[in-house]
């Protein structure tokens, strides 16, 4: 199984960013690389166009949400029919930043996700607890209770990936330590394995703080499929160095 290396760019760049950034990742990516990496970028959905005019053949472009509604008087909102329409292959479901500061719950998110799977589109899936809930205890329960409610039944291992992404990770600075992570990833293949067939080829990714220092022992640990990457994926050489990293 390749790493995938998944930037999420948040409400960040312009289109000059996106021609400079994805271009100088482009032109990195070398036969070695894809030997051991797929890559895949979230910019804001206003710059998927320009996305794709500038990422070549091998990177894959998503867009970071999609509209809980098929179509219709939802002003603003974008659908996930709308997002295969313009190319786009993935959609970025139930972030923290989204459920933090836009209220979204588990069972939205599994709304959403069974839109991106009837658009034919690859939903990934984010979940993860918080500095709280792990200080006290409840990073297991809280991850099975989300994965378990926001991950739709139709998943499989083709339409759906799982970010784990601990809430205290994300930006700042901190990341879980490779034991914890692996506790974890191996904790989310189980349960995963409870209910899909295929539960082996689900990729897992890691998200929270990756960065070039400490993608190496994170690609490496067991169950670690990929990284999800805030900060360091606006910075080509950044993104680039932690997809070297992998093993
Ligand atoms: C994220 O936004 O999904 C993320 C992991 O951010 P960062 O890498 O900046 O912690």
């Amino acid at each position: 199984m390749k790493k995938l290396i998944a930037g999420n760019w948040k409400m960040n760049g312009s289109v000059e960013m996106t021609q400079d950034l994805l271009s100088e990742i482009n032109s990195e990516i070398d036969g070695d690389l894809l030997d051991k990496c797929g890559f895949l970028v979230f910019p804001p959905a206003l710059y998927v166009t320009e996305a794709f005019k500038n990422a070549g053949t091998y990177i894959d472009v998503g867009v970071q949400d999609c509209s809980h509604n098929e179509s219709g008087a939802y002003t603003g909102e974008i659908s996930a029919a709308m997002i295969k329409d313009c190319g786009a292959s993935h959609v970025l479901l139930g972030h923290s930043e989204r459920r933090q500061y836009h209220n979204e719950t588990d069972e939205l998110v599994c709304t959403k996700a069974k839109l991106a799977f009837d658009n034919g589109l690859i939903a990934v899936i984010c979940i993860g607890e918080t500095e709280e809930q792990r200080d006290n205890g409840k990073a297991f329960d809280v991850v099975e209770k989300q994965l378990a409610a926001s991950v739709p039944e139709s998943a499989n291992a083709e339409n759906t990936i799982i970010a784990y992404e601990p809430v205290w990770a994300i930006g700042t600075g901190k990341t879980a330590s490779a034991a914890d992570v692996a506790e974890m990833h191996s904790f989310i293949r189980g349960k995963l394995g409870e209910r899909f067939s295929d539960s082996e080829n689900f990729y897992i990714l890691y998200g929270g703080s990756m960065k070039p220092e400490n993608a190496g022992e994170l690609l490496a640990t067991p169950n670690v499929n990929g990284g999800l990457i805030g900060g360091a994926s606006l910075k080509a050489d950044q993104f680039l160095a932690i997809a070297k990293a992998a093993p």
